[in-house]
């Protein structure tokens, strides 16, 4: 079933991965939202994985946790930061999740004892997911990346579906962009158009002629080039737009795509009107992240540090803290593992120049012992803290040992023999029948104290936010904990489970249980992030 009038955005990529698709989908749904446009957009993902929650980062970056607790493509993080659009579950699919759609009903017996086959049983369930966002929702636009390359054998089902939707509606519903690169030979600095071109090529041989070529270059391309690839990709010269590298900041991508006409140019193919662009939230964010006034220094401490992407929403909602709060953010990314074969003054050397430090989210042992250290110095020496998820945990395990005088304090997870397991599984602390499941996923409510920062922080009773663990604070230890000190501002209302946590007397030392970087944006910092970043400005000015 569709509805009557979105029109249908279909994103592919060629030459190589890694061009920037997700940015840019996200840019253009933030220009057409500023035309005055309902826009949404869908990941789908051709690896057989159901989700990315069972994925290394090393394999895949972020995962990316949605409101209703699907464990999603960091794209997805993209697409709610830089646009209004709402995402759940059915904004992300991958072929392990159609497969086991289809297979599901084969065994149900739905086919009636026909052949079931990739075409059209596959692609027809690639097309529903399609066509229920855009039926759900009153959409104009309904932007779908394909990821990969194309020319990839996993994402052949994909575009042919794509390819069937638009000899479905024809071409005022659906818009074909491909983005590829136009590589620069260094040596020469000639520009070439041959991978595009075979490029174009391998999208045709499947039956998709793409509208319009997002060129990934390093400058803009000449007319002579656009003619060039106009002629050989069968596209309008005009619809040939240069993506250029911007080395600044992804925040300026809308701009750089709007300069180049990719919105108009968009709106035109629809037949559409261009109204006035207007964003102007966005503008004031980049205003601010283009003039700081000062600078602040936050080390984030974790194991995967040498990866781009493993922390991506941590690093954008620290840098929308730091713009909320006029500064430019200097980053230090600390691999946990490193500190733990450094003594006290190596500590103090490493952190003399860091104004916050942020532990954040992660799973298994490596580098544990390296976070407890720092948490225990950032609490000793009065450095503002920001814990997330195991960054909570851990700064539990610290104060249950270092404080609390709890022995061998531990999680669980690193540690079952611990005599003092102050982070544990539900299950082994006979609560789980009242979560009903083992892995907190999702957003859930979290109540906050009178009295406590956090409150004041977020300057409400209780607010909702976004979960990814198993393992929670041990709740018998709560009294010990309270006495020695530790303040437990959030919890959820219905179990008593601990949400956040705070030292008072501390120039800033938070943990929440819960992700909060996944729900800041740049024209809504999170407020936590914007607080923390505040005290760490403050603790600078007073070195
Ligand atoms: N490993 C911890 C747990 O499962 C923390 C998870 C996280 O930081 N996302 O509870």
């Amino acid at each position: 079933m569709t509805d009557k009038k979105t029109r249908f955005i279909f994103v592919t990529g060629g030459v190589c991965s890694s061009l920037g698709k997700g940015i840019s989908t996200a840019s253009l749904g933030l220009l057409l939202e500023g035309h005055g446009y309902r826009v949404s957009a869908v990941k789908m993902d051709p690896y057989i994985n159901i989700d990315p929650g069972t994925m290394s980062p090393y394999q895949h970056g972020e995962v990316y946790v949605t409101e209703d607790g699907a464990e999603t493509d960091l794209d997805l993080g993209y697409y709610e930061r830089f646009t209004g659009a709402k995402l759940t579950r059915k904004n992300s699919v991958s072929t392990g999740q159609i497969y086991f759609a289809v297979i599901e009903r084969e065994r149900r017996g739905d086919y009636l004892g026909r052949t079931v086959q990739v075409i059209p049983h596959i692609t027809n369930e690639i097309k529903k997911r399609i066509y229920d966002v855009a039926a759900e929702d009153d959409l104009d636009f309904l932007l779908i990346e394909i990821g990969g390359t194309v020319g990839d054998i996993e994402s052949v089902p994909f575009l042919e579906a794509i390819r069937q939707i638009r000899q479905e509606l024809g071409s005022r519903r659906v818009l074909n962009v491909h983005l590829t690169l136009v590589p620069t030979i260094t040596v020469a600095g000639e520009s070439k158009t041959k991978p595009t071109q075979h490029s174009v090529k391998e999208l045709m041989q499947i039956g998709i002629i793409p509208d319009l070529l997002l060129c990934r270059t390093a400058r803009v391309l000449s007319e002579d080039m656009r003619t060039k690839i106009a002629l050989f990709c069968n596209v309008s010269e005009r619809n040939v737009i240069s993506a250029i590298d911007i080395k600044s900041s992804i925040y300026e991508i809308p701009y750089m795509l709007h300069s180049n006409g990719y919105d108009e140019i968009v709106l035109e193919h629809f037949g559409m009107e261009k109204n006035h662009l207007e964003i102007g939230e966005w503008d004031k964010f980049f205003h601010a992240f283009q003039n700081p006034k000062r600078k602040v220094h936050i080390a984030v401490v974790g194991k995967y540090i040498s990866l781009q992407d493993a922390y991506r929403s941590i690093y954008e909602a620290l840098l929308h803290g730091a713009v909320a709060n006029e500064a430019e953010l200097v980053l230090t990314r600390i691999d946990s593992e490193d500190i733990e074969k450094k003594q006290k003054a190596g500590l103090k050397a490493l952190f003399q120049k860091i104004d916050g430090i942020l532990v954040p989210g992660g799973f298994g042992n490596r580098g544990v012992e390296g976070k407890i250290m720092t948490i225990g110095h950032a609490r000793k020496e009065k450095i503002p803290f920001f814990g997330i998820c195991l960054g909570l945990q851990m700064a539990v395990v610290e104060y249950g040992r270092n404080v609390c005088g709890l022995e061998r304090a531990n999680s669980t997870e690193f540690d079952p023999t611990s005599p003092h397991p102050v982070i544990s599984l539900l299950e082994e602390q006979e609560i789980i029948e009242k979560m009903g499941g083992t892995m907190r996923l999702g957003a859930y409510e979290c109540q906050l104290r009178e009295g406590t920062r956090v409150r004041t922080v977020y300057g409400q009773e209780s607010v909702m936010e976004r979960h990814r663990h198993r393992f929670e604070f041990t709740l018998k230890y709560r009294d010990a904990f309270e006495k020695a000190g530790m303040v437990f501002g959030g919890t959820h209302p219905k179990t008593g489970l601990v949400e956040t946590i705070e030292i008072p007397g501390h120039p800033w030392f938070i943990g929440t249980q819960y992700h909060p970087e996944f729900k800041s944006k740049p024209t809504s910092p999170h407020p936590l992030f914007r607080a923390f970043i505040k005290a760490a400005l403050e603790a600078g000015k007073a070195k």
